[in-house]
C-alpha cells in the first residue's frame, strides 16, 4: 500500500492551496488504503512558529483530514518534526561526502556572484559551475589555511534526468539546467534541499503529491535519491505528481498572502469542512463531467491521481459558496441547528446572551437552512428575534418606507392584531391590508418586514412573524409609526 506525506512548513496561516495538497494526499491514501504521514518541515527557525504549528494541527482536525503517522499519533519513523531530526541528516550528509556523492565547496558568495554574472553575460548557463568538484587535498588544505569555510554541495550526474510525473507525464531535464547544489550550510546546518528528500526516503514515501511550484526541485531530488539508494539509505525512488497551480483574482497565482487564500477566513465565515473540501477537490480534479456536489466518502471512492489535470485551476469564490450552501441544505436540521452555535454567541451575535431563546431558534432554523450560504449568515437572519429593537438599517428603511407606508402599516397593524397567529393567517392579513391600499403582497409586506426586522430581505416573513409573536410584532409596528 502507498505511503504519502503532507509536509507543510509552519509559517503563517494555513491557506487553501496547502489544504488542497493535504486533501489530495489524504484522498489518495484513503482510496488506496495507504498511509498518510504528516511531517512538519520546521527547518527555518527564523520563519517557523509554534503558533503556526498548532494552527496546522488544528486545521487538519477541523477539516477531518486524519493522519496515520505524525505529530501526536507518533509512528515508526518518529520524530515527525524536522527540527528534531538534525542528527539523522548530518549522518546522511557525512555518508554522501564519504561516498563522493557530495563535496565541500569553498566558493564565497562574491566569487559565485561574479562568475554567475560573467556566465550570464556570455550567454552560458548561470548555475553553479562545478568549480570545487575536483579539488585536490592540497587545494582544500590551502583554502582552509586561508580561513575559508565550506558548504557541502551535491554532485549532479552529467546526464539528463527523466521521470514520469503522475500528472504531467514524462519530463526530461538536461544536466546544464540542474547544477550541483548545496545540502549543508557552512555552519553544519543541513539545508532543506537535503532534509526533505532524506525524510521521504527514511519514511519510505512511495508517492510525492505536491504543488507545481516544487516541480523544478524534482530532478535534484531524484539524483539525490539515486545516491541514497546506492548508500542503502533509500529503497526506491517515489513516484512524483505535481498538482496544478491555483489562480486567484485577475488570473494571478493565488498567493498565500492573498486574504482570499486564508483558511481561517473560511472557518470564520462558517464554511463546512465538507463543503470546503468538496470545492477544493475540484481545483484540478473532477468526479464526473456534470457533477459538482459530493461527499467526502464519494471523493475517497472516486479519487484517482491520474485524473488530475495539469492545467492551472481557477479559484472561484462564488462556486465555493454555492457548493457550501448545497452541503448546508443536505444536513439534517438538528445538525444544522447545532452547527450554527458559534454564530449565535459573542463575538458574532449582537444580542445579549440571555436574550437568546433556543426554542425560537429551533423553530426558525429550518427556514434559515435553505437560505444561508455560510453559517455566519445566520446571525443577521435571526437577530430580529433576540434584539430588543430591530437593527437600524437606514438604507433598508429608506427603501421600504415610501409615501403611504404609514397608512399601510396602520391597516396592517389592525389586520394582524385581529388575525389568528399563524403564518398562513398572517399572510392573509397583510394581503388584505395591501388590497385596501391598492398594493400587491410584495409591496405591502416590505414596510412590515422593515418595521419588524429592520431589513428589506430576510427569512420568509410570515413564518418570522409567527415565531416572533404577536406582542413584539405589534410593538415594532407601533415603534415604526411613532
Ligand atoms: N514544506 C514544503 C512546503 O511547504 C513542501 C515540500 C514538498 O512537498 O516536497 O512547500
Amino acid at each position: 500500500p502507498p505511503r504519502v506525506r503532507f509536509c507543510p512548513s509552519p509559517t503563517g496561516n494555513p491557506h487553501v492551496g496547502l489544504v488542497r495538497t493535504a486533501l489530495f494526499n489524504w484522498a489518495f491514501a484513503r482510496h488506496h488504503q495507504g498511509t498518510l504521514v504528516f511531517r512538519i518541515e520546521d527547518t527555518d527557525a527564523a520563519r517557523d512558529s509554534e503558533e503556526s504549528y498548532e494552527q496546522l494541527l488544528d486545521s487538519m482536525r477541523w477539516l477531518g483530514l486524519d493522519w496515520d503517522e505524525g505529530p501526536e499519533v507518533g509512528g515508526p519513523h518518529a520524530p515527525y518534526r524536522q527540527s528534531q531530526r538534525t542528527d539523522l541528516y548530518k549522518d546522511v550528509a557525512a555518508k554522501l561526502l564519504d561516498g563522493g556523492y557530495a563535496y565541500p565547496c569553498y566558493c564565497t558568495t562574491e566569487e559565485l556572484d561574479t562568475r554567475r554574472d560573467a556566465a550570464r553575460a556570455a550567454g552560458r548557463p548561470s548555475g553553479y559551475d562545478g568549480h570545487c568538484r575536483e579539488l585536490s587535498d592540497e587545494r582544500k588544505a590551502a583554502y582552509e589555511a586561508e580561513g575559508r569555510t565550506s558548504i557541502v554541495r551535491f554532485r549532479m550526474p552529467d546526464e539528463a534526468i527523466t521521470f514520469t510525473d503522475l500528472v504531467r507525464g514524462e519530463i526530461t531535464v538536461q544536466p546544464e539546467n540542474v547544477p550541483d547544489y548545496g545540502i549543508v550550510r557552512a555552519n553544519g546546518a543541513p539545508l532543506y534541499t537535503l532534509v526533505n528528500p532524506v525524510d521521504d526516503a527514511l519514511m519510505e514515501i512511495t508517492h510525492v503529491l505536491r504543488g507545481e511550484d516544487l516541480l523544478s526541485s524534482t530532478p535534484r531530488q531524484i539524483a539525490l535519491y539515486r545516491a541514497l539508494i546506492e548508500l542503502g539509505v533509500a529503497k526506491e525512488i517515489p513516484a512524483f505528481g505535481h498538482l496544478p497551480y491555483v489562480m486567484g483574482e485577475g488570473n494571478k497565482k493565488l498567493s498565500k498572502r492573498d486574504p482570499q487564500a486564508s483558511l481561517n477566513l473560511y472557518r470564520e465565515r462558517g464554511f463546512l469542512p465538507e463543503g470546503l473540501l468538496n470545492y477544493l477537490s475540484l481545483l484540478g480534479w473532477s468526479i464526473a463531467e456534470d457533477r459538482d456536489i459530493f461527499t467526502r466518502d464519494e471523493l475517497v471512492a472516486a479519487f484517482d491521481i491520474a485524473d488530475v489535470n495539469a492545467n492551472p485551476a481557477r479559484f472561484d469564490l462564488k462556486k465555493c459558496e454555492h457548493i457550501n450552501a448545497e452541503h448546508l441544505r443536505a444536513m439534517d436540521v438538528k445538525a444544522f441547528t447545532e452547527a450554527c452555535g458559534p454564530w449565535l454567541k459573542a463575538p458574532f451575535a449582537p444580542w445579549a446572551p440571555e436574550a437568546f431563546d433556543a426554542e425560537q431558534f429551533a423553530e426558525i432554523a429550518p427556514h434559515a437552512q435553505t437560505r444561508v450560504t455560510v453559517l455566519s449568515d445566520i446571525t443577521a437572519n435571526v437577530d430580529f428575534l433576540f434584539l430588543d429593537e430591530p437593527v437600524e438599517d437606514e438604507a433598508s428603511w429608506n427603501k421600504a418606507m415610501k409615501e403611504g407606508s404609514d397608512a399601510l402599516l396602520v391597516t396592517a397593524r389592525a389586520e394582524l392584531l385581529a388575525a389568528e397567529w399563524n403564518a398562513e393567517a398572517l399572510k392573509a392579513a397583510v394581503l388584505a391590508a395591501g388590497e385596501q391600499h391598492g398594493l400587491k403582497l410584495g409591496k405591502a409586506q416590505a414596510p412590515v418586514r422593515v418595521a419588524v426586522t429592520g431589513r428589506t430581505v430576510g427569512l420568509p416573513l410570515f413564518e418570522s412573524l409567527e415565531i416572533l409573536g404577536r406582542e413584539k410584532t405589534i410593538a415594532r409596528i407601533d415603534a415604526a409609526l411613532a
